[in-house]
């Protein structure tokens, strides 16, 4: 039996983690679904949008299936704190498109430095973001995404920084990268300027296996990626450290759509397909992902981000058919 901490947050966090649970539930696996608080009426209700109990649970849990928080001004938001407390540093985004088979490529972005390092100075006049970058952050990474690619049998890496115009934090992430690439002659290495990356990933999308990146790139890159697919309510990502995983939707709490039940559950699905296989519960994500991918190409049955005019727990209801 597994642990599982489930945070819905809200949003379309709690319709799209009802739909993720409810396929778990029909699997052989059995597991234990502990339910934890965060985000916005988290915060309306008990002053902190991640209370303490939270983190606790994710760290004893055997990994986390997260929805989506709604950020609060002034407020340091409730996922990036989560990954930075578990020491989640890699972030790990599958992109694939379901009509063009050759657009499949991973995005491991960097998650638990860079601008997103939480050091902000507010001197009146003069604001300041810090960017930190760090040789064991760059280090644990690329290998990352190196050891991803033996793995899953992708024959090229890609860097993507912006070491022109920031020669000492991206000097360090590219010379870095280009060291450990030497341990991996198996596989294709290269790197592009972030620009020029953002540029290829509409102009040749097929040409990308793994994009390895620091940690705003990657996150501007994955949502630029949804673009590409077709939607961001088809993303999953998984966030691992060396002691838990936790696994989310590239997508935000969507209030514009929220209580409605429109919001496209895949993403949300996909990624506890994800946290299967961090599991090593290996057919059963198989199990999951193939239902997605019939319904996707049967394409009958489509939420309104895809054009068509179903609802959450009607996707839910065609996936679970499939399986
Ligand atoms: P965050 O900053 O928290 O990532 P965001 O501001 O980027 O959030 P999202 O909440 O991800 O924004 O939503 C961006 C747009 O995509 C919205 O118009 C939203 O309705 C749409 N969208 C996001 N997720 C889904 C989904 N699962 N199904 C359908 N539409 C979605």
């Amino acid at each position: 039996m597994f642990k599982i901490t489930v945070i819905p947050g809200d949003g379309i966090g709690t319709e799209v983690i009802q739909s993720a649970v409810e396929i778990l539930e029909t699997l052989n696996t059995k597991f234990d679904f502990v339910y934890q608080d965060a985000g916005k009426d988290c915060y309306d209700k008990c002053g902190t949008n991640l209370p303490s109990d939270t983190i606790e649970s994710c760290r004893i849990s055997d990994a986390t299936l997260f929805g989506a928080v709604t950020s609060i001004p002034q407020q340091k938001s409730a996922i990036v704190t989560l990954r930075r407390e578990l020491d989640l540093y890699v972030n790990q985004r599958p992109i694939r498109s379901y009509e063009k088979e050759d657009i499949n490529f991973t995005i491991i972005r960097e998650n638990s430095e860079g601008l997103y390092a939480n050091i902000e100075e507010d001197h009146g006049d003069e604001c300041i973001a810090t960017r930190k970058i760090t040789y064991n952050g760059c280090e644990r990474i690329i290998k990352y995404a190196f050891e991803y690619a033996n793995k899953t049998n992708r024959k090229r890496v890609t860097a993507s920084h912006k070491a022109n115009v920031l020669p000492v934090t991206d000097g360090i992430f590219k010379d870095t990268f280009y060291n450990i690439a030497e341990a991996y002659k198996n596989i294709e290495s290269d790197d592009y300027y972030i620009d020029a990356t953002a540029m290829y990933l509409i102009t040749k999308p097929e040409y990308f296996e793994v994009i390895v990146t620091t940690n705003l790139f990657g996150d501007i890159l994955s949502d630029e990626a949804a673009g590409v697919v077709g939607s961001l309510g088809l993303l999953p990502s998984a966030n691992i450290g060396d002691e838990t995983g936790l696994f989310e939707p590239v997508h935000g709490s969507a209030p514009d759509i929220a209580g409605k039940n429109k919001a496209n559950p895949i993403a949300t699905i996909l990624s506890s397909a994800l946290m299967l296989e961090y599991l090593g519960i290996n057919n059963e994500a198989e199990l999951v992902n193939n239902a997605v991918e019939d319904v996707i190409k049967e394409g009958k049955v489509k939420t309104p981000d895809l054009g068509g005019n179903h609802n959450t727990n009607d996707i839910t209801t065609a996936i679970l058919q499939k399986m």
